[in-house]
């Protein structure tokens, strides 16, 4: 079973509230993640092949506690689209406890949708089967993907319904996470003024995902610059997968660098820097393009939080803490040159380069081209006998300087060939390390409606076929051919819901 060690609980009481998860009425196992519960140390005959499913369900369902969890809710406040709520808190998920992995690093385990919490207000305290697939898929994608992210330790039907526009089946999601501290968690205390509290927490972080900061002349200030230069690679690796996260609200934003709380989150078809795909988001506050400098907006809200750590000087803290978000302009733009220049198979870099990519996704945009397929393709154009089958990817537009797209993309990768010949590292290299870093199928939004529309039937055979796709998302999977496909004009999905 689990070998808990809780930290979390050892905090001061005002950090959380002592809550148990509220039994369900069928539990039921859709999904159990083996390979991640080896990773945490959890005790095989419990969780190997050979586990009790029953067993299993009563427990991540919420019916039975397993030995050790000290289940609380979390507190924390956060900025939901720009407006500042004072208290949010986990309304619908309880945290079980900590456990530590093969590595040594300790990990949260969490029930989502387990029952109502002190901090649920109006809602209901679960989650419907629908979001908790598209959290199991997007979650373990973005595993399989390399990106930091929380992830997917196992899915249980709870037999009940739960009630949105229309009543839907319920269901539990167990997350996986560094931590679950949030930039939202920082400020809950600093909205009550509360200065011990938020260093109690900065030491905890530090400790907990930071370990190396505790030597630095100012520990708080070397963390600030440590989650700003964390979320500012992360982000630089969501636009390089062409994702959006939908809520990238500060309470979904966490100390640790992983990614959290795949809502309304989508990956991009056809490439459109504006896109917005959530249903919440009628500003396009958190469109594609937006999410650098949101994170960064982000990253200015936990700096304010953490001022009274960075300097007993106030003017002298606030100056540190602006030198922090200019070094995150800085850090994101070399993560996204970094990130862009390997999708088109540079490993070195040269005045310009930025352009480079630039131009190319500027004929994307006017061409209506797949984000992942012109990537994953433009590794059979490092030779010219690649170019035709790469141009069948554009559509037939004009860009502003009046060339037809299929033009200006010939010229691109003739520009672009003569740049990767300086790079020097010859046609069989740089296709192998472009195949190496551009999927060739993504968790499309078409897909993952098909496998929560065929599960609200009972029929889970597609989301299964569809995770195992996910799995080897670098390699040609014949078997999968179907999957990598973008969707007709009858399958887009236009809006994602949470
Ligand atoms: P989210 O949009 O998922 O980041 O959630 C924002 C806040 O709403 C968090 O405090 C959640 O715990 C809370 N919340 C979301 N859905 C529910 C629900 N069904 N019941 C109670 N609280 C919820
Ligand atoms: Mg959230
Ligand atoms: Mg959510």
């Amino acid at each position: 079973m689990f070998h808990f060690d809780n930290s979390y609980t050892r905090l001061p009481e005002r950090f959380y509230a002592s809550v148990y998860p509220e039994a369900v009425e069928g539990p039921k196992l859709i999904k159990f993640n083996s390979t991640l519960a080896r990773e945490l140390q959890v005790e095989a005959e419990s969780f190997g092949p050979d586990a009790d499913e029953n067993r299993l369900a009563a427990i991540f369902g919420g019916n039975v506690l397993p030995q050790g969890a000290e289940p609380i809710a979390m507190a924390y406040a956060g900025h939901q689209f720009g407006n500042f709520v004072p208290q949010l808190g986990d309304g619908r998920a309880i945290l079980l406890g900590e456990v530590i992995d093969v590595n040594g690093k300790r990990r949260d385990i969490q029930l989502k949708g387990a029952g109502p919490t002190p901090y649920s207000r109006r809602g209901d305290g679960r989650a419907a089967l629908g979001p908790v697939l598209r959290e199991y898929i997007v979650s373990e994608a973005f595993a399989a993907l390399g990106i930091p992210a929380t992830r997917a330790l196992a899915a249980v039907a709870t037999g009940e319904a739960v009630y949105r526009e229309t009543p839907q089946q319920g269901a539990v999601f167990v997350r996986v996470a560094a931590s679950h501290v949030r930039i939202g968690t920082f400020q809950f205390l600093a909205a009550r003024g509360d200065n011990d509290g938020i260093k109690v927490l900065a030491d905890y972080v530090i400790e907990r995902h930071y370990p190396d900061l505790k030597a630095e002349q100012n520990p708080y200030l070397a963390l600030l610059r440590g989650v700003a230069e964390r979320q500012a690679k992360l982000v630089a690796r969501w636009l390089g997968v062409g994702f959006i996260h939908g809520v990238m609200n500060t309470d979904n934003m966490t100390i640790s660098g992983e990614t959290i709380d795949f809502g309304p989150c989508a990956f991009l078809d056809e490439y459109d820097p504006q896109k917005v795909f959530s249903s919440i988001d009628a500003q396009g506050r958190y469109a594609y393009r937006n999410q650098p400098g949101i994170a960064q907006w982000n990253i200015a809200r936990l700096a304010e939080c953490l001022l009274p750590l960075l300097d007993t000087d106030e003017e002298k803290a606030v100056e540190a803490a602006n030198g922090v978000l200019k070094e995150f302009g800085e850090w994101f733009q070399a993560a996204w040159l970094s990130e862009f220049s390997q999708k088109i198979g540079l490993s070195g870099h040269e005045q310009g380069d930025g352009e480079l990519v630039q131009q190319l996704l500027g004929a994307m945009h006017k061409g209506e081209a797949d984000f992942t397929l012109t990537f994953r393709r433009l590794g059979d154009a490092v030779t010219p006998e690649g170019d035709a089958a790469f141009l069948t990817g554009f559509s037939d537009g004009v860009m502003e300087a009046g060339v037809t797209v299929k033009a200006a993309v010939m010229q691109w990768l003739v520009q672009w060939r003569l740049r990767l010949e300086r790079d020097g590292h010859g046609a069989d290299k740089q296709r192998a390390a472009m195949r190496a870093k551009n999927p060739a199928i993504i968790a499309r939004n078409h897909r993952i409606e098909e496998a929560i529309a065929a599960a609200n039937y009972g029929d889970f055979s597609f989301f299964e076929r569809l995770t195992s796709a996910l799995e080897k998302p670098y390699e040609d999977q014949p078997d999968y051919a179907d999957l990598m496909v973008p969707p007709t004009v009858e399958e887009r999905v236009l809006r994602t819901f949470c």
